[in-house]
This record gives C-alpha cells, sequence and structure tokens, in this order.
C-alpha cells in the first residue's frame, strides 16, 4: 500500500456519518454565511486553545493581516519574523505597507532566536528609519516558539506579539497555549495542517475585547459593532455603516460544521501525532538529525522534518522506495527575489544552512506502525550504504 504523505481520507472515515451530516445540514439550512455553526466554532475554539476571544476568518494569511489592521500598522513600520517560515508570515507585511525585518531561527528547534531578535530591534532603532512594532512568532512544523523569552522582549521595547500558530496550533509550552504570551494567535485550517477543513479558513485568537471587536470589524468591511454603535441612534440600519476600511474574510458554515466535527478528536489526534515522533526519534537517532522540541513543550507535528548532509540522494533513495517525501523550506524567504529588499540585520546563517539540509517525512495520526518501520529501514538502509 502507498504510503500518503498526509492522510486526510482515513481521517475522513473515522469521523464518518456525522462529518457528512453536519456537511449537509448547512446546505439544507441555506445560512451558508455566517450560519450558527461558525459561532458555535469560534466557541468551541476558544474552549480548546485557552482563549477568550476567537474570530474566525478566510484564511490563515488574513488572520495575520486582520492585527496589523487593528493595531494600524503600515508604512515605515517594523515587524520582525523569521524567514525560514512559509511566506504568508512575511507576505502581511508589505500588504499593509509595512516593513518585514527577517531575524535567524535557532539551529535546533528552528524557531525565532530571542537573543538575535533583541539585536535586530537594536539594529532597527539604531538605523532609525523604521519604527519598530510588532514581532510575529512562527510555531514551525508544529512546535511553540520560546514564548517566555520573546514576550519578554516585546514587553521590553513595547511591541505587539503575534504567535502564528498556523503549523502549530493545540501546541503548549509548559502546558499554556501560545496565546499565554502573545498578544493574538493566529492560525490556518488549510486542509493540510494539524486542524485543517475542507477548504480555506483561519481564525485569530485574543484577550482583549476591544481587539476582537475591532477584528470583527475589519473581517466584514469595516462594518460598525458594538463598541462603535454603543449610546448612538442611527436612522438607517448601522449594518451599512463603514467605521474603517476593512476586508471580506469570512470563514463560511460548511467550513465551520467541518471544523466542528474535526475539533472533537483534534486532542486524540495530536497524541496520536506524538506517538508517531516519537517511533521516529527512537528509529532514526544515530542516522539522521531528528528535531528537537524545546524544553516544555508539546508539539502537534504539523511536519516531521529532518537534517541531513546528503538531502538530494536521500529524498531520492525514498522516492525509489515511493516514500513520499517534502522540503519545507528549500528558499528562505528572505532569499526571494521579491522580500530582498527587506532588512536583515546581521544576517541569516542558520536560516540559510537549514534551508539546504532540512526534509520532511510522512507523518500524520494515522500513519501505521507498519508504515513507519518501511519508512526507518529506507532511510537506514540509505545512511548505512552512504554514510
Ligand atoms: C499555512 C501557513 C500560513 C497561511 O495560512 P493560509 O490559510 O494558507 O493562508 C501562515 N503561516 C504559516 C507558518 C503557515 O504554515
Amino acid at each position: 500500500m502507498a504510503i500518503p504523505f498526509i492522510d486526510l481520507q482515513a481521517q475522513r472515515q473515522r469521523l464518518g456519518q456525522p462529518l457528512e451530516d453536519a456537511i449537509l445540514h448547512v446546505i439544507r439550512s441555506g445560512a451558508y454565511i455566517m450560519g450558527p455553526e461558525v459561532a458555535a466554532f469560534e466557541r468551541a475554539l476558544g474552549a480548546f486553545g485557552q482563549a477568550p476571544f476567537v474570530l474566525s476568518c478566510g484564511s490563515g494569511t488574513e488572520a495575520l493581516q486582520l492585527p496589523l489592521m487593528a493595531w494600524n500598522i503600515g508604512p515605515g513600520d517594523a515587524v520582525f519574523c523569521p524567514s525560514f517560515t512559509f511566506a504568508a508570515t512575511a507576505e502581511v507585511m508589505p500588504l499593509v505597507g509595512a516593513s518585514p525585518v527577517f531575524v535567524d531561527v535557532l539551529p535546533d528547534t528552528c524557531n525565532l532566536d530571542p537573543a538575535k531578535l533583541e539585536a535586530a530591534i537594536q539594529a532597527v532603532q539604531a538605523a532609525g528609519e523604521l519604527t519598530p512594532r510588532a514581532i510575529i512568532a512562527v510555531d514551525l512544523f508544529g512546535q511553540p516558539a520560546d514564548y517566555p523569552a520573546i514576550s519578554a522582549i516585546a514587553q521590553k521595547y513595547g511591541l505587539k506579539l503575534i504567535a502564528d500558530s498556523a503549523q502549530g496550533f493545540g501546541c503548549t509550552l509548559n502546558g499554556h497555549h501560545p496565546l499565554h504570551w502573545a498578544d493574538v494567535t493566529t492560525t490556518s485550517f488549510f486542509p493540510a495542517k494539524p486542524l485543517g477543513c475542507y477548504g480555506d479558513g483561519g481564525a485569530v485568537l485574543c484577550k482583549d475585547e476591544r481587539l476582537h471587536d475591532l477584528l470583527v470589524s475589519l473581517r466584514v468591511h469595516g462594518q460598525a459593532v458594538k463598541s462603535d454603535i454603543a449610546g448612538r441612534t442611527f436612522d438607517h440600519d448601522p449594518k451599512y455603516l463603514n467605521m474603517r476600511v476593512g476586508m471580506n474574510s469570512r470563514m463560511d458554515t460548511v467550513q465551520a460544521a467541518v471544523l466542528l466535527q474535526k475539533l472533537t478528536i483534534f486532542e486524540d489526534e495530536i497524541r496520536a501525532r506524538n506517538v508517531v515522533a516519537d517511533r521516529y526519534a527512537a528509529g532514526l537517532a544515530g542516522l539522521v538529525k531528528v528535531p528537537r522540541v524545546i524544553d516544555g513543550g508539546v508539539s502537534v507535528w504539523a511536519q516531521y522534518t529532518i537534517e541531513t548532509h546528503d538531502r538530494d540522494g536521500l529524498i531520492a533513495h525514498l522516492k525509489a522506495a515511493e516514500i513520499p517525501t517534502a522540503v519545507y523550506y528549500p528558499i528562505p524567504i528572505h532569499k526571494q527575489e521579491v522580500y530582498s529588499r527587506y532588512p536583515t540585520p546581521g544576517g541569516l546563517p542558520v536560516s540559510e544552512a537549514l534551508a539546504e539540509r532540512v526534509m520532511s517525512l510522512p507523518m500524520h495520526p494515522y500513519l501505521s506502525a507498519d508504515m513507519q518501520d518501511q519508512i526507518i529501514a529506507a532511510i537506514g538502509a540509505f545512511i548505512r550504504r552512504n554514510g
């Protein structure tokens, strides 16, 4: 049997008829946009993620853009982020007119390096061209960034902190979700993410009611919200009062219905992913560099990413054995032509080295021990033959 890189069909079969009934229910109800499942899902996600306020939205990218808009981050502003990540993390800064400032990552966890972050903030302050406003930490491959250290730096320099948890939603550090330290957590429900739907979707989780209210407004064209309307009377329906320039970033009801079903098994899936990760770690130790999770952290293992010096050789060997692999990410963002003009204070040697060495193995909660043993054996055969 072919080994899938991510097995969404096994999950669909497990969820069974209730999942299909939930979708059919929305189709028959006619409430395709902002139906009752959307608010129910926002409540359920908040309960799962220890978040008082949740905004569902159109994608993980828009989930990152919306708080930047709410904080009026724009031209002349700097937002610090890793370069060894998916493009969306850095893309939202130019989208609002601001500048990403790329910061290197730690070689073992692949997440933002707090010492380099502080040095980059000081370098931007000294250059005097951009105003530091925010930090986007990424929970790359599913594991939490070093939030205690990063949030202390955010506080010291008066910066907002976003946890880009598109790959890491559900991860914890010392028992806390990233929102414990961050101003907002954002996530993506792209199908291949650990918590995915059957299309595009995203969410912004926060602790501040006023911020949430602003995000609600921005999500639907800057519509008047509670805090705009309070104490005022209107001649017209305030629904068509546009208080600010926003966008359209609604999550559709079908996706909320799918996510409500998937959330019921998510905790169990995270446990299963950790069993798979432990089996890889035991089987691959000494053959390749296996991932290290920050002390006190629990990863949701969006990817199981190893490092090896003959990456191309190993990928080809596994491909011949019908074992799929992927490279996240072959080009750090600051090396992409369109991002090459943004600051990289101090350089990013770790990100550049990782991009040449990393490769990800099949990882999902339904990967059988048999299949995993085939993968481990194939890697072992290659390494023993090629050193
Ligand atoms: C997937 C991803 C995003 C963007 O999510 P979309 O829903 O695809 O827009 C943002 N950041 C990271 C780290 C991601 O992996």
